[in-house]
């Protein structure tokens, strides 16, 4: 359970904003505290805080995940994507749970500092880095950074000579996955030039990193991906380099929406890790979603509803107006970085994920602002709902809030944790 002196941890920056989300709200199952939540929305003799939606997270779930990834994967440590997540309540689970952090800015970098990490437990995995950031961690003694380019050693060479760097490698394009290689990492032609250069400027390259993409169905990518490091830890050995990290970056899976178990994909790592690399070579990742996907659960009440007849037509089609949408939690949806998982809470009912003996009506999902393109889903086969109901989205704990906006002067949910 949590200690009572953990405010005292966030005070120190960001005060307010932290302090509201450091306690649990309860200890009873996700769909009892959403009960609750609920009841006291519905309740009109209380003056409860308007119906907004709002999250309930599971540090439980962020605490199993982390037991999996030791059990199956224990060569390899993890470094927590703060991207994915940045709830000072996950951060500082994690961080008492022992993990290493990936940020990518000076504000990631600062949540992690406030919490009273070592330093040398955050890896600057942004490759592309204002100087103000640099600046910033140096001051702070992050050492640990990535690289991909002749313009950013300059920079580093100027700002943060004594840096210890990694070199992140493109990875090839792999079908279904979010790619990354577009815009990030050394082709396998250019990683030469650039540890001479690195030599030349005196710099300090400690090993190779990359990011094969997030959700990738083929394991061979793993591989494919270790086996160019590789290649490049041999490359910097010949330019008298000898380098002891590789940094096997995100994409682990908390669901089986790629069509594979992260039990699967480690396996395959490890074994190709073992293959590769001998035990003195220290080995990181930077997973995000595998650690807080399945924790998180968002619940949007049903704030309007359009019946559209159509002459011909037996049936109506429905049109569910709900309280976050594209602008907010579900603003990553189109890039295919989040699969929520849909329920529905009636009024007077249980949570429910199964309408298979009910008549069910073609309905879509819009989001609460004045855009048009702000929809959830198109088209959906839903039961009857009303207005007043809840939409319960399960899998919402990546990508969600970090990445969304106030447009339209919708809030951002509120979380809720419990710990199961
Ligand atoms: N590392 C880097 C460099 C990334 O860009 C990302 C995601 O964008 C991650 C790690 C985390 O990825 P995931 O949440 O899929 O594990």
């Amino acid at each position: 359970q949590f200690e009572n002196n953990m405010e005292e941890c966030f005070s120190t920056s960001k005060g307010v904003f932290y302090l509201k989300s450091l306690s649990l709200e309860d200890n009873g199952s996700v769909s009892q505290v959403i009960k609750k939540r609920i009841e006291a929305i519905n309740d009109e003799n209380q003056e409860s805080e308007e119906g907004d939606a709002f999250f309930v997270a599971d540090i439980g779930v962020i605490k199993r995940q982390h037991k999996k990834w030791k059990t199956v994967l224990p060569r390899i440590e993890p470094f927590y994507a703060v991207k994915s997540n940045p709830e000072p309540l996950v951060l500082k689970t994690l961080a008492n749970l022992g993990t290493g952090f990936d940020c990518a800015s000076k504000d990631e970098i600062q949540r992690i500092l406030d919490l009273s990490v070592d330093p040398s437990r955050i890896v600057f995995a942004q490759t592309t880095k204002q100087i103000s950031f640099l600046r910033h961690a140096q001051k702070h003694k992050v050492k640990l950074m990535t690289f991909d380019n002749e313009d950013e050693l300059y920079k580093i060479k100027h700002k943060y000579p004594g840096a210890e760097l990694l070199l992140r490698i493109q990875t090839d394009k792999i079908k279904g996955s979010v790619n990354f290689g577009m815009k990030f990492g050394a082709s396998l032609d250019s990683t030469k030039p650039l540890l001479q250069l690195a030599k030349a400027l005196g710099l300090n390259i400690i090993g190779v990193s990359y990011h094969a993409g997030c959700l990738i169905a083929e394991p061979r990518a793993y591989r494919d991906a270790l086996e160019h490091a590789r290649s490049v830890f041999d490359e910097a050995k010949e330019l008298g380099y000898d380098m002891n990290l590789v940094d096997v970056g995100g994409g682990f899976p908390a669901t089986m929406e790629a069509g594979i178990t992260f039990e699967v994909i480690a396996s395959r790592l490890s074994q190709a890790v073992d293959d590769m690399f001998p035990k003195d070579v220290r080995v990181i990742a930077e997973p995000g979603r595998f650690y807080s996907t399945n924790a998180f659960t968002l619940c949007t009440q049903i704030i309007s509803r359009r019946v559209v007849s159509t002459e011909g037509d037996s049936d109506p089609t429905f049109m569910y107006y709900i309280n976050d949408g594209i602008f907010g939690s579900f603003r990553t949806l189109d890039f295919g970085y989040i699969h929520p998982v849909l329920k529905v809470l009636r009024k007077n009912q249980e949570i429910q994920d199964d309408w298979s003996g009910e008549k069910v009506y073609t309905s879509s999902i819009w989001g609460p602002t004045c855009s048009p393109d702000d929809f959830v889903a198109k088209e959906t086969k839903l039961p009857k709902l009303e207005s007043g109901d809840w939409i319960i989205w399960e899998k919402m704990g990546s990508y969600t809030s970090p990445a969304s906006s106030e447009f339209n002067g919708i809030p951002k949910p509120k979380v809720y944790f419990t710990e199961t």
